[in-house]
């Protein structure tokens, strides 16, 4: 995660959005389907996000419940896999953060240093955070809820206190404010998280996206459960990135990694929940996500950077699982398109980290190399077998 200057065509669309908020919340439409809580307006996000039909490029999404739905083993597999996965692309990424891009033919080393600096396995902020929602998320609270997300502020507070080994700009400033203002910690984090947005009038830095692929796994079960996953992602988000372009991201991912849990798809196909999910979006920025990810999917992934800015971050990702061939072995994707996501250079922990965890939400544990899960680790004390412990209560 670093701190981005937009260039002037990324702030344009950063204003354009922030034109739009504040257009929703001058005329607050009534609420359609379902009705939003009132955390939901006063965090001033989901405003808009009711699901309409039409629109965009991508098709209704698909029960993902529709039979067969794949065996408690598998599920448990690829929930191990996201968490993992996510650890993985961390850890692989750290050496190279804002360091010259690797050239194809170069193959990342799990070698540590970078911000850190880090041991050789240690996964950095991105995981560290991921893991403060991945513990409340197994604690039982429901993470569209207040308390689970109150929990999560706290964790947050906790972590930039004494777990954190790099952490944001926009992120520290967020989370620095909270804890110097004191009181609930829910309320703290939403208020310094809205105060820093207006301040610079930009915070969709790639720094929550980083860390919300757990949120897909939270919501595996129940007819309302892309609802409930897509509140979650924009109310998470939203604790420390007020910009709608970041709630939206984590929208995206969020929901491709429950669908890729919970899909019989055989390999690409497994990753389609993140094109689905566009259709979960505002109407108004539907159609610039399809054409974000057409981008991204007609683009290397080192044309996006710098990506410090949450769509080039998510670019960067998309790209990298969506150019890496199936090769023979067809989990060895997994290893290839999170090598190539480090490739992408710039934030490569952050990018590897977005690339990892629907990676391995796709192909599951059992496809991530022996050789990372035995060094993979970090605060606050987590190895692979923790991470897939943890993941195994989510979905418990
Ligand atoms: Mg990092």
């Amino acid at each position: 995660m670093n701190e981005f200057v937009p260039t002037p065509e990324q702030q344009r669309l950063i204003d354009e959005a922030q034109r739009a908020r504040e257009e929703a919340l001058r005329n607050p439409q009534p609420p359609r389907g379902r009705p939003l809580r009132d955390s939901q307006y006063a965090i001033g996000l989901t405003a808009d996000y009711e699901l309409q039909p039409g629109g965009g490029r991508p098709a209704p999404p698909p029960d993902p419940d529709t039979p067969p739905r794949p065996s408690l083993d598998v599920r448990l597999d690829r929930a191990a896999g996201a968490l993992i996965g996510a650890a993985c692309g961390d850890a692989l990424g750290v050496p190279y953060e804002f360091q010259p891009r690797l050239a194809a033919d170069q193959t990342p080393v799990m070698r540590g240093g970078g911000l850190g600096p880090y041991a050789p396995g240690e996964y950095s902020d991105d995981t560290q955070m991921q893991a403060v929602i991945a513990r409340v998320a197994a604690s039982g609270l429901e993470l569209d809820g207040e308390p689970a997300q109150r929990a999560i502020a706290e964790g947050f507070i906790g972590w930039l206190a004494g777990g954190a080994s790099d952490v944001g700009a926009q992120t520290r400033q967020v989370l620095s404010t909270a804890r110097a203002g004191g009181g609930d910690p829910l309320a703290a984090v939403r208020a310094a998280s809205r105060a820093v947005h207006e301040q610079t009038g930009r915070s969709a830095g790639n720094g929550s996206l980083m860390r919300t692929g757990v949120v897909g796994l939270a919501f595996l079960n129940g007819d309302d459960a892309y609802y409930r996953c897509r509140d979650a992602a924009l109310a998470i988000s939203g604790l420390t990135h007020f910009d709608p372009l970041a709630g939206d991201a984590c929208v995206l991912w969020s929901e491709g990694v429950r669908q890729a849990v919970l899909h019989s798809t055989p390999g690409l196909w497994r990753f389609g929940g993140v094109r689905n999910a566009v259709a979960f979006l505002p109407i108004e920025r539907r159609q610039q996500w399809s054409e974000w990810l057409d981008e991204a999917e007609a683009k290397e992934p080192y044309e996006f950077q710098p990506n410090g800015f949450v769509v080039p971050a998510l670019q960067a990702a998309w790209s990298a699982i969506y150019h890496t061939r199936i090769p023979e072995r067809p989990e060895d994707h997994f290893r290839l398109a999170l090598e190539a996501a480090v490739r992408a250079g710039d934030d490569t922990d952050t990018v590897a980290a977005i690339a990892g965890v629907l990676l391995g939400a796709a192909w599951g544990r059992a496809a991530i190399p022996e050789e990372w899960q035995r060094v993979v680790h970090g605060w606050p004390g987590l190895d692979a077998e923790g991470l897939a412990e943890l993941a195994a209560r989510i979905i418990a």
